[in-house]
């Protein structure tokens, strides 16, 4: 396992995530001839709604507190996840926060939206910024660091999705708890599937935490948006940084790094048949709530693989639930489709 010890992290979670077997959904999709699924309840992370983002931020937290700052400047799509997180983490530090919030879909910023847009609000987020699909986010947030530092704020720019390589150590984290767990209950995970998203910052700390392991589970990540080989150089990208970062030697090479973008259907966000299906197949078999966005196209890829064949009934397969369950409540017309 890489040891973390020397890196500095606030902790915003109690104890590891349960990790746990789905019995009543692996009979439901795989009849009987399909692998065992568990699934790591990273949806059950501190910071309000849980999610991936957790993980990441305590990282980035400790380094913002050790440089001073008061005032956390990040950006997201309208419902993001990531920024909802970071407000949080930032009202447990007692810093402010302001958001650039990009409009992938055309004009979906509702400044009435449920979902993580209400917990924007409700955490007190100072400034939303609201641009357009294509704009230059990191150039829009130096721009909003350069007006907090003239009013005389100390301001910490966090990158998408927390996608540096501090991020990154969120899951080499989480791969050390996996690992730990796995050897707990006495198995062995063949893959490890999930969603990779804009960051690429879950899969490239699963990899790289992954790395040193013998065993290691093929690490599987089910695009959100991206096309495969965009997603797979953004992960490499960040792969590297994690090694650099942690001084070691870079032992996870392009052509080991699984994107399957097959799942993304007409781009991201929208809905697609069989996310709702996965939606509410987990919901009606193990009382278990997915996101549309992310953790449901990533739960679609995982039944569609089991379906077409891809794993024996002797295979363990790990389903790592990112989060992003506040969202639902805001994308319910599109989880209830085709019922
Ligand atoms: C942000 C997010 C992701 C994508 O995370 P990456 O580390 O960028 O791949 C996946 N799932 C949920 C629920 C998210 O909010």
């Amino acid at each position: 396992m890489i040891d973390l010890h020397q890196i500095e992290r606030r902790t915003y979670t109690h104890g590891p995530t349960a990790l746990v077997q789905l019995e009543r959904f692996s009979l439901a999709i795989g009849q009987g001839a399909g692998p065992n699924i568990y699934i790591k309840r990273d949806d059950e992370l501190g910071l309000i709604g849980g999610g991936n983002k957790t993980r990441k931020l305590e990282f980035i937290f400790a380094q913002a507190l050790h440089q001073c700052a008061d005032t956390i400047i990040t950006c997201g799509a309208v419902q993001s996840n990531s920024c909802r997180a970071t407000a949080s983490a930032a009202r447990i530090e007692g810093l402010a926060c302001r958001l650039a919030l990009e409009q992938r879909v055309p004009n979906s910023y509702d400044p009435k939206a449920s979902g993580n847009n209400f917990l924007y609000q409700l955490l007190g987020v100072e400034k939303q910024n609201v641009v357009d699909a294509g704009n230059d986010m990191n150039s829009i947030m130096a721009t909003m660091a350069d007006q907090a530092r003239h009013e005389g704020r100390n301001p910490y720019v966090m990158p998408l999705g927390a996608g540096t390589p501090l991020g990154a150590l969120g899951y080499v984290n989480g791969a050390n708890e996996i690992m730990a767990q796995a050897q707990q209950i006495g198995i062995q995970f063949d893959a490890v599937i999930h969603a990779s998203g804009g960051s690429g910052g879950t899969q490239s700390g699963l990899l790289v935490g992954f790395s040193e392991s013998k065993d290691s589970p093929r690490v599987i990540g089910i695009c959100s948006g991206a096309d495969k080989i965009t997603q797979q150089q953004r992960v490499h990208r960040l792969v590297q940084g994690t090694f650099d970062l942690l001084m070691l030697p870079p032992t996870v090479s392009l052509k080991n790094i699984v994107c399957n973008d097959d799942y993304v259907g007409p781009g991201y966000s929208l809905p697609t048949p069989l996310m709702a299906e996965a939606v509410q197949l987990l919901a009606r078999t193990e009382g278990v709530l997915l996101d549309p966005v992310y953790s449901g196209k990533a739960m679609a890829g995982l039944i569609d693989l089991v379906r077409q064949g891809q794993f024996t009934p002797d295979q363990n397969i790990l389903f790592l639930h990112t989060g992003g369950v506040p969202a639902i409540y805001h994308y319910k017309d599109d989880v209830m489709l085709h019922l």
